[in-house]
């Protein structure tokens, strides 16, 4: 992956997460603590601040002092696991994957990270299938990532704050896997 277009890629994540970051944060309300979009939003600014401060290398470099950037900004549960998942998709690309294999290194290193699996209501539930549809050379589109962030509404958490609603977390969508919604969908609108 070019260098310019994982920086267009993060850039328009960024837009997306700035616009949403209020919607986020109702999403956390219910089944969290309200402050999801707030997180995102500020390790995003963060990411932003360095990646136009600083000559980066590669793509992979890209992700990697991104990823720096959300684990000491975002806090919370989801900031170590972007961490993880930026951390992944580094290390994948400096080893010549392509990209979509580089997200399923990204995908293992959040499992890792999250002692999770698919089914427990988290942004697994949407990187896993997004994943898959790349690998199966589906067509991934915006439409058919909302249908993977809409299910998580039907999942019972079983990590992370959600978890201590037990049944109640049913019926919400997962906030993680909203945000990441958004982030699949700025790298489709970036040609990644
Ligand atoms: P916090 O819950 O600490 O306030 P955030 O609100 O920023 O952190 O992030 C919550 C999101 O983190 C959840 O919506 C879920 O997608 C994700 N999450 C939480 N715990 C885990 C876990 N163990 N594995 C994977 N994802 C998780
Ligand atoms: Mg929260
Ligand atoms: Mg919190």
């Amino acid at each position: 992956m070019e260098k310019n277009v994982a920086i267009s890629w993060l850039i328009n994540f960024n837009e997306k997460i700035q616009a949403n970051s209020a919607y986020l944060n109702t999403l956390d309300t219910p089944i969290g603590d309200g402050d999801h979009g707030a997180n995102m939003a500020r390790g995003m600014t963060a990411v932003i601040e360095t990646l136009a401060s600083k000559e980066m290398l590669d793509a992979s470099e890209v992700f990697k002092v991104s990823g720096m950037q959300l684990l000491t900004k975002v806090g919370g549960a989801s900031g170590p696991l972007y961490w993880s998942a930026f951390t992944g998709i580094a290390k994948g690309l400096s080893a010549g994957q392509s990209i979509d294999n580089a997200l399923d290194s990204g995908l293992n290193d959040i499992k890792k990270r999250g002692n999770s699996d698919i089914g427990e209501k988290t942004l697994i539930d949407v990187w896993a299938p997004v994943i898959k549809s790349l690998s199966t050379g589906e067509r991934l589109t915006d439409q058919t990532i909302d249908t993977f962030v809409d299910a998580t509404k039907d999942l019972k958490a079983s990590k992370g704050r959600a978890s201590y609603l037990g049944d109640r977390s049913i019926g919400h969508i997962d906030p993680g896997a909203y945000s990441s919604g958004l982030f699949f969908k700025a790298m489709l609108e970036s040609g990644g």
